[in-house]
């Protein structure tokens, strides 16, 4: 890798800003899933193993910029200190006085995790008093947040700048070596399988992927939206006219047919678990009910296009794989690349979630931890977080 890794830095007696992603999911006040977490470990205990003083960053959820206890990290710097076998320190806030004394108290080989980085609005702003509160804080950046890297935040890209540049961590150096071997010059029959929710921000990645890949097979909600766009009734489904909009242009520049929708749908008045999935073999759906799930003939015809496939990337779940009623299609689709004989990659937040609920994980070859940043690696964009990071000399 062309990119400086903490393997090139000196760190025994350093203050070590770590920005780590550390974003997992809650539940009941403790950690539902420890995955980022575990993540997280190689590059966390080198540092400490190292002598260095270390400072971990995370997000965590959305707060927008205001404090949300519900979103504090004390439960993750809980599970993170069992994992380690140590004492992490949490601190209360990740800028200001009472934490730069908390880190000033820091011996060789101890570490302190500090508060929700964006419980601030600097933080997604990169705003640079921000940045320079917390360059107060440490001597070296060390970023091993790849799902954050598609951002520039002060974290990650604003500390970089300050601090003269950063290194990469043990994950961040794993993503990009993956992605770049399976991407650079990926074998074809090149397959992308793209669903989910968050439409708004995977629409936008369409039209690239459309120049790298044979064939996007679409499912989720993004489906819908490609379907309305192609002049179907979607039913109740909710879809935003600027999205129609550039799912429109998509389809339109689309002539060779790479964009593959669903000829099927399980659909139902409500989205709720206990919700029966109804069965329509046709593309148009009543008024009353929405899409929840891909349809038995969908499934079939992406399986054939997948056997053929050398090389597999999948973002976004194909139905509401939550409900047992609406996860079928997620879990034909799934099994489907799981089994298949292609380098398989997969990433995003919930795409994990049903890979790890089917018990698949270990017949993938790489599961990235960054959902948006692995579609726009994938894109071929240049990151802002991984541009930050030094280059070796
Ligand atoms: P990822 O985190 O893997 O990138 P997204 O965040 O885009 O995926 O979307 C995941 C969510 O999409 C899941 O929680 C799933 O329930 C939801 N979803 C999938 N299909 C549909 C659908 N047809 N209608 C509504 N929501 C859907
Ligand atoms: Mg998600």
């Amino acid at each position: 890798m062309k990119k400086k890794t903490v393997k090139d830095v000196a760190l025994k007696g350093k203050r070590v800003l770590l920005r780590a992603d550390l974003n997992v999911p809650l539940s009941d006040g403790g950690v539902e899933d420890d995955t980022r977490i575990r993540e997280s470990l190689p590059t966390i205990k080198y540092i400490l193993d190292e002598g260095g003083r270390l400072i971990i960053m995370s997000h965590l959820g959305r707060p927008k910029g205001e404090v949300k206890p519900e979103l504090s990290l004390a439960p993750v710097a809980e599970r993170l200190g069992e994992l380690l076998g140590q004492e992490v320190v949490m601190a209360p806030d990740c800028v200001g006085a009472e934490v730069k004394a908390l880190v000033d108290q820091l011996t060789d080989g101890q570490a302190i995790l500090l508060e929700n980085t964006r419980f601030h609005a600097g933080e997604s702003k990169n705003d640079p008093a921000f940045v320079a509160q917390l360059a107060e804080l440490g001597d070296i950046l060390v970023n091993d947040a790849f799902g954050t890297a598609h951002r520039a935040h002060a974290s990650n890209v604003g500390l970089a700048e300050v601090l003269g540049g950063s290194v990469a961590g043990f994950l961040m150096e794993k993503e990009i070596e993956y992605l770049t071997r399976a991407t650079e010059s990926p074998k074809h029959p090149y397959i992308i399988v793209l669903g989910g929710a968050k439409v708004s921000t995977k629409i936008g990645v369409v039209d690239n992927l459309l120049k790298v890949a044979d064939n996007i097979l679409m499912g989720g909600l993004m489906a819908n939206v490609y379907l309305s766009a192609a002049g179907h009734k979607v039913g109740k489904s909710k879809i935003e006219p600027d999205l129609l909009e550039s799912a429109r242009r998509g389809l339109s520049k689309d002539l060779d047919g790479k964009i593959k929708l669903p000829l099927d749908h399980i659909a139902a008045e409500e989205l709720s678990a206990d919700a029966k999935g109804e069965y329509f073999p046709q593309l148009d759906l009543p008024e009353e009910v929405m899409a929840l799930d891909i349809g038995p003939r969908t499934v079939e015809s992406y399986k054939s296009i997948l056997a053929d496939a050398q090389t597999i990337f999948w973002n976004g779940p194909l139905g509401v794989f939550e409900y047992e009623s609406f996860s079928g299609g997620t879990r034909a689709i799934a099994t489907a690349i799981a089994e298949s004989s292609a380098t398989t990659i997969a990433g995003g937040g919930e795409t994990v979630a049903a890979i790890n609920k089917f018990g698949l994980a270990g017949n993938f070859d790489h599961i990235s931890t960054g959902g948006g940043a692995s579609l726009e690696f994938l894109e071929g964009k240049e990151l802002p977080g991984i541009t930050s990071i030094s280059e070796k000399e």
